[in-house]
């Protein structure tokens, strides 16, 4: 009896993997044309300045609108397109679209991109990237190049990173270390590359109302931070108790669910005037 509920279980979850892996195969062979077509959207999710309630900025999140699958979220397809190098293309459309879009908001509000360390490892990275700045008529002081800890663990991608950070610092770009907390790197990246944003991993902000340790860790990156003169965003804010003691630590700015879900452009209206969280109430929610 029991070896055959074994032996159930076990299949249950034998056809399940193996649906998975069907859908990643399709999205792997599908990927190629989706970028060539233009099918890879970009959403837009607010980052609120907890003094003011103004938008700060907007963070860039790729998404796949696949004409079987419906929206497909980047944990899916990222991976994917790191693995076949197809990054690098994605990332500089995603580079290209989001800097076109916020080329006419207001001057005071970012844009957010990320970064994969596989777009790092290409020579040619940094003259590429100004070239799509120089050609969407976007203030490059605007910009925000979001960084995880474990891209500058990797030679290759450390050694490009360098050279970002001398060469578009200049132009008044800026850079965000991502996901903090998560990954392999040491308070020495500090020293090695000046950050202008730490972005507080959202499985700190998650358990920070129910563990300690958690609420210990925030804590000390939001010290951390106006030490060392940085901003500090928390990631995936979703309850107001959650904001509420984020705003008690002293956390500058907050981004998550209950701010703002990732959004199309459209979802937000007029951007060319300062934006406020009552605004997003009502545009993006409403
Ligand atoms: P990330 O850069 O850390 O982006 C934040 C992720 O957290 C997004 O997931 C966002 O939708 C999600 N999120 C925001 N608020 C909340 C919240 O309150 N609760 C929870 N549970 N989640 C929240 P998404 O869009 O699925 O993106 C996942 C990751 O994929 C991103 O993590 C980023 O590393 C990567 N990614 C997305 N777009 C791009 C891109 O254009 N290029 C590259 N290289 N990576 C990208
Ligand atoms: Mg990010
Ligand atoms: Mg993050
Ligand atoms: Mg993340």
């Amino acid at each position: 009896r029991a070896k055959g509920e074994g032996g159930g279980r076990f299949f249950f979850f034998d056809k399940q993997l193996g649906a998975e892996i069907r859908l990643l195969r399709q999205l792997e062979a599908d990927l190629p044309a989706a970028i060539e077509h233009d099918q890879i959207d970009i959403y837009y999710q607010p980052v609120l300045r907890l003094s003011n309630n103004e938008v700060a900025g907007f963070e860039a999140l790729a998404r796949w609108c696949h004409p079987a699958q419906g929206q497909v979220s980047p944990a899916k397809f990222i991976s994917i397109a790191e693995e076949t190098g197809l990054i690098v293309e994605l990332g500089e459309k995603v580079m290209r679209k989001g800097m076109r879009e916020a080329a006419s908001w207001h001057s005071s509000t970012w844009l957010s991109v990320n970064l994969s360390p596989v777009q790092l490892g290409e020579a040619g990275f940094c003259d590429r990237l100004k070239e799509v700045m120089a050609s969407s008529g976007f203030d490059p002081g605007c910009l925000v190049l979001e960084i995880t800890e474990n891209t500058l663990i990797r030679e290759s991608a450390a050694e490009v990173a360098r050279e970002l950070f001398r060469e578009m610092r200049d132009l008044g770009v800026r850079f965000a270390l991502d996901d903090f907390g998560t990954g392999y790197s040491s308070l020495s990246t500090f020293r090695r590359y000046p950050f202008d944003n730490i972005k507080i991993d959202k499985s700190f902000v998650r358990d920070m109302l129910t563990s300690p340790e958690a609420r210990a860790i925030v804590q000390a990156v939001i010290g951390l931070g106006r030490g060392l003169g940085l901003k500090v965003v928390a990631e995936g804010v979703e309850t107001e108790g959650q904001l509420e003691a984020l705003r008690d630590d002293g956390c500058e700015y907050a981004q998550g669910f209950l701010i703002g879900r990732p959004a199309p452009r459209s979802a937000f209206g007029d951007l060319s005037r300062p934006f406020f969280l009552g605004d997003l109430a009502s545009r993006a929610n409403g």
